[in-house]
């Protein structure tokens, strides 16, 4: 296959192409960098069956030549950077998955589109399946995001349903490891960040909030899996991907730092919670179970020690925080 990436050079955007090209296939990957890198795609500069494209996906997307499938992974995804970029934010979920999907039509590709556990806003419906249609608060601060994504799944519903597109919609959970950007604000790297550098972990409120965290590699292979998959109408009903295993973040900051022998303990921070800040979050994944056989294999324990050693590459010992 002949495949697109949107968002490319983004955390799943950058591991979802090693995987497509490590399965044969090649791939563009399309990019406007504001918060991926070209450091996620480095290794693959060069290859004969990888492009890269610099090009922000809310206008017109040209890519010349046959397509197999499109997959729509561009935008911010950190609370914090789609605070940052509200309006951007906002456009790529409306604008830019209209264009990736005006261009799956015009080459007959399969689409599949990144969307999101947020769709679900606070729920009230624990753990959360996929005929839950959630609670958003349309004008909260991270309303941005949650409506862009809910606005982009029923596009791709109206493609799929109006001009007969084969599509799919995966909602991602909490994903962790290797490419997180270390100030993307999710909890994750900055827990380890902070951890390597010595200082106090920062907990939002009181730390009873509840994720459920996923190792990327199970995440990619459900999202491979659900690419595969013939066409259906199953196919192309929304299904969670994530690892049902739910913690507080109070509890993963003690594994964070007792992974990382982190002698500075934990610090709570009220404030700094975001308004509508999910309580619960867990994914319900029978669906993926029964359609893809998808099921988690990597344990926190595994996917952390990875990730902090990646992290550890990259954290300066000497950064003047670890001094203040
Ligand atoms: N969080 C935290 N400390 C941090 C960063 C995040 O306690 O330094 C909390 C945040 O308030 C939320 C949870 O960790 O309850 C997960 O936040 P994240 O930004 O990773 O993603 P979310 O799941 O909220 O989209």
């Amino acid at each position: 296959m002949r495949v697109l990436i949107t968002g490319g050079a983004g955390f799943l955007g950058s591991h979802l192409a090693d995987r497509l090209l490590a399965e044969g296939h090649s791939v563009i990957a399309m990019d406007n960098l504001i918060t991926g890198s070209t450091d996620n795609i480095q290794h693959l500069i060069g290859r004969a069956d990888f492009t890269f494209i610099r090009h922000d996906v809310t206008n017109y997307i040209y890519v010349s030549g046959q397509l197999d499938a499109v997959l729509h992974f561009a935008s911010p995804a950190s609370p914090v950077d789609y605070l940052k970029y509200p309006i951007q934010t906002l456009k790529v979920g409306a604008l830019g998955t209209h264009n990736a999907l005006g261009l799956a039509l015009a080459k007959r590709a399969r689409f599949l589109l990144a969307s999101t556990s947020e769709v679900y806003g606070d729920p009230l419906v624990h753990p959360q399946r996929e005929d839950y249609h959630g609670n958003v608060n349309t004008i909260g601060p991270r309303g941005v995001y949650d409506e862009a994504k809910r606005f982009a799944e029923a596009l791709t519903m109206a493609y799929h349903r109006s001009h007969g597109l084969d599509t799919r919609i995966v909602r991602i959970f909490n994903t962790y490891g290797e490419r997180m950007r270390l100030d993307d604000g999710r909890v994750v790297p900055n827990f380890i960040g902070q951890a390597l550098r010595g200082e106090p972990l920062t907990v939002h409120g009181d730390g009873s909030q509840t994720r459920s965290f996923c190792y990327v590699s199970d995440l990619i292979e459900g999202i491979y899996r659900l690419l595969m998959l013939p066409p259906s109408e199953d196919a192309s009903l929304p299904i969670n991907l994530g690892n049902p295993l739910e913690m507080s973040i109070l509890d993963l900051a003690k594994i964070i730092n007792e992974m990382t022998g982190n002698p500075s303990g934990i610090t709570f921070r009220r404030m700094d919670r975001i308004e509508g800040d999910p309580q619960r979050r867990q994914p319900d994944i029978t669906r993926a179970q029964a359609l893809l056989g998808y099921q988690p294999t990597v344990s926190l324990q595994e996917g952390l020690a990875r990730t902090i050693a990646y992290f550890r590459s990259r954290v300066s010992v000497t950064s003047p925080s670890c001094h203040a």
